[in-house]
């Protein structure tokens, strides 16, 4: 783009739309638009933002071509992000506007914050001074610019003495630089006192700051001071002169971690996650593409903010399936971090007391460092791990705990110990019949049951949201007084737990409590400061918090997430199961986890309850390697879905006829979704699989195109690397 060009200058601008290239538009006389330039321009009736794209312009009718609105005064998307929203567009089959779409979600930030107003002593007495008027002159007398209430706070006077004297032309306003959002963190605030292990991985860490990109794999069991490993990368970074963005699953986002951040670096990180308020997040994302924001604590879709220079992504709990988006872009942040890592030619830390079998294949093939935490910090040894076998040791009838698992909650509460009790099942049971015809409440909209909530008296679908009272009567043969439910959620198991220990205090805690993230935050302080004796909860409660009183972890159902098919089900056991009995004894005492199993004899329980990771590793390998199974193959699926079964069914059958002829690729299916209803769509699936080095993105491409365009209700999903097979 020549800046003296007389003729009309056209320019690429990529839209927030799903189409494959950008659009092209005029830049008006005395406009610079260079590439990233965010710009707000007409798409049909309405006014969107883009990003002004690299290249060329695809040839359009000049009488046609429209013209750039306004170039907001924002730093632009640089070359790196750039490149990361083409590369998530070609690695997921995204429109690359879909995706850009994820960068400029917040277009509040798109124009400057405005500067504060402040005041400045202009070097002019007031005619009378009082007491509280000397006070004010001591603070501001020096010429440094004040706001008002921060320099009435700091005189101890009220704001109207403050008032008073810009009257009298003491004080004349001043604009002052927009408050940072948070101060700046110090790499040097409080260096810790690592153990060997610790050291030795920390210093392989700061070595590769600023050497370009690398990837790290921090293997260290629950409790062994990877965050304090990590944090060390993150001053290396920071010494750097750059920016950090740690990724954290959602909810371990807590207070303690924060306050664990601010006491290494004397500041806490700014946050970026779903409940931020909207004010704060445009101060973070405008901050963060200013620069003024040095350290990100988000999830996911932090990986979308604007950094202005990037040296280092920290993937923690690395293996957390709450990485992947499933909904528009389907992508995986653990993933996409390493990309992003690449393209800016800087390190990227995974860590994980269970790392994912992808990570783990990835440091034994060499292409990931492997550092590894062998043992707990301090003196904290791991929990004791037992299974309890249900077949041999039953609960009492309509009960789900057994009396092995009931004892020790006993022994616990003796002990002022905290217990927690998990399950991974909201509500309060997951299916309801009547006894009499054996009528199954199922939702309306999916093919699944109906989980009951008895605390709100609903029957609620966990997949669409639908929620129904739970009747007197069976809808089918309407007898009175005869609905039984069936299996345990968590808020059965806390009756339970109320009829067993009634003075005890409890916490039931899940996605269900009112008040969202906010609340539970407050509810895992409250277990943290030892306000509970006992904890029942779903997978929320497993990840990464430390329950300095916590000595009991029981499983409820460890068999639960093996039943279904899915190729990861072992490994999101055991890692689930690690994760959860790992909050046990985490400050040195002695510690328990039960498992309540009917399968004491599977190699997850086995691994779990003789402690060796390793043996549970090597074989989940070997198996992926014989069947071909991600990373050793590649996995892609292609969900139909439409307003009729026979609609999507057809739909399905035409892209699998129209698949390519591909050596090395297969297609299995279609198949009904074992969800073969969801929120009224009826769905099929394609599975796609290809060896490690097949061009899955090419093959579905060339089968989409082949095939039928969707019409009608018909959608079309593709989901490259699924982690959901349902
Ligand atoms: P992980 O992230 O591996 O689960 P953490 O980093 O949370 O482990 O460490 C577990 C606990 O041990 C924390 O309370 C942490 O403050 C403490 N800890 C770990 N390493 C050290 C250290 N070198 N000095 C002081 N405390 C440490
Ligand atoms: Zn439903």
């Amino acid at each position: 783009m020549k800046e003296d060009s007389r003729e009309r200058q056209v320019v690429p601008v990529l839209v927030p739309v799903p189409t494959a290239e950008p659009y092209s538009y005029a830049v008006p006389e005395g406009m610079t638009a260079g590439p990233g330039a965010i710009v707000r321009v007409p798409l049909g009736p309405r006014q969107v933002a883009g990003v002004v794209w690299d290249g060329e312009c695809s040839a359009v009718d000049p009488k046609k071509l429209r013209a750039i609105e306004e170039v907001f005064d924002c730093p632009p998307v640089n070359a790196d992000m750039r490149r990361f929203i083409e590369w998530i567009a070609a690695y997921t089959l995204s429109a690359p506007g879909m995706v850009a779409r994820m960068v400029l979600r917040v277009p509040a930030a798109f124009d400057p914050e405005p500067p504060l107003e402040g005041l400045r002593f202009t070097g002019t007495l007031p005619e009378r001074m009082t007491d509280a008027r000397q006070r004010v002159l001591e603070h501001a007398g020096d010429g440094l610019a004040w706001t008002r209430s921060g320099l009435a706070h700091a005189a101890g006077v009220s704001s109207t003495v403050i008032d008073g004297l810009r009257e009298q032309g003491t004080f004349e306003p001043v604009l002052l630089p927009p408050r940072p959002i948070v101060a700046a963190p110090d790499p040097g605030y409080h260096i810790p006192e690592l153990t060997p292990a610790q050291r030795e991985a920390a210093a392989y860490l700061r070595k590769k700051a600023g050497q370009g990109f690398s990837v790290a794999l921090l293997d260290g069991v629950t409790g062994s001071g990877k965050t304090e490993v990590y944090f060390e990368a993150i001053a290396a970074a920071l010494q750097e002169g750059r920016q950090v963005l740690v990724l954290v699953p959602e909810i371990a986002l807590t207070q303690q971690f924060l306050e664990r951040f601010q006491d290494r670096f004397g500041a806490k990180p700014a946050e970026w996650h779903s409940d931020l308020a909207p004010r704060s997040r445009e101060r973070v994302w405008r901050q963060v593409a200013e620069g003024a924001v040095r350290v990100v604590a988000g999830a996911r879709s932090a990986l979308f903010l604007p950094f202005r220079d990037l040296g280092l992504i920290v993937v923690d709990e690395e293996h957390d399936p709450a990485y992947k988006q499933e909904d528009r872009v389907f992508y995986s942040a653990r993933d996409m971090a390493v990309v992003r890592g690449h393209i800016g030619g800087f390190p990227v830390v995974l860590a994980s007391a269970t790392p994912s079998i992808e990570s783990r294949v990835n440091a034994e093939q060499g292409r990931y460092e492997r550092l590894v935490l062998p043992a707990r910090f301090g003196e904290a040894p791991l929990p004791d791990i037992r299974a309890i076998d249900m077949r041999r040791s039953p609960p009492a009838r309509g009960n789900f705990l057994s009396p092995a698992l009931l004892g020790e909650i006993g022994k616990t509460l003796e002990r002022d110990e905290q217990a927690l009790l998990f399950l991974n099942r909201r509500g309060y049971a997951p299916l309801t019949l009547c006894r009499v015809c054996g009528h199954r409440f199922q939702c309306p909209d999916c093919s699944s049951w109906l989980v009951e909530h008895r605390f709100r008296g609903q029957l609620v679908c966990h997949h669409c949201g639908h929620a129904e009272p739970r009747p007197e009567a069976c809808p089918e043969c309407g007898t009175l007084d005869h609905l039984v439910a069936c299996g345990p959620g968590i808020e059965r198991i806390a009756e339970e737990i109320d009829a067993r220990f009634p003075k005890a205090r409890t916490i039931v805690l899940s996605s269900d409590l009112t008040g969202g993230v906010k609340r539970l935050r407050l509810e895992l302080e409250a277990i943290a400061k030892g306000e509970a004796d006992i904890v029942i909860g779903t997978q929320l409660v497993a990840k990464g918090h430390h329950f300095p009183e916590m000595t009991l972890v029981g499983v409820v159902d460890a068999d639960l997430g093996l039943a279904n098919g899915d190729p990861r089900a072992a490994e999101r056991t055991f890692q689930l199961l690690s994760q959860v009995t790992g909050r046990a004894g985490r400050t040195g005492k002695k510690s328990l986890g039960l498992l309540q199993t009917y399968q004491p004899d599977h190699p997850v329980m086995r691994a779990i309850v003789s402690g060796d990771a390793e043996a549970f590793y090597s074989r989940e390998i070997a198996e992926r390697r014989t069947a071909e199974l991600p990373p050793f193959g590649r996995l892609a699926g292609v969900v139909v879905s439409a307003a009729t079964r026979a609609e999507a069914e057809a739909h399905a059958r035409a892209l699998r006829r129209a698949a390519p002829p591909a050596s090395g690729i297969e297609v299995l299916g279609p198949a009904e979704a074992p969800l073969a209803l969801l929120a009224g769509r009826h769905r099929f699936r394609l599975l796609i699989h290809g060896g490690r080095d097949a061009d899955m993105q090419g093959f579905v491409r060339a089968m989409l195109a082949a095939g039928p365009k969707p019409r009608g209700s018909v959608r079309v999903q593709v989901d490259i690397d699924p982690q959901s097979f349902l």
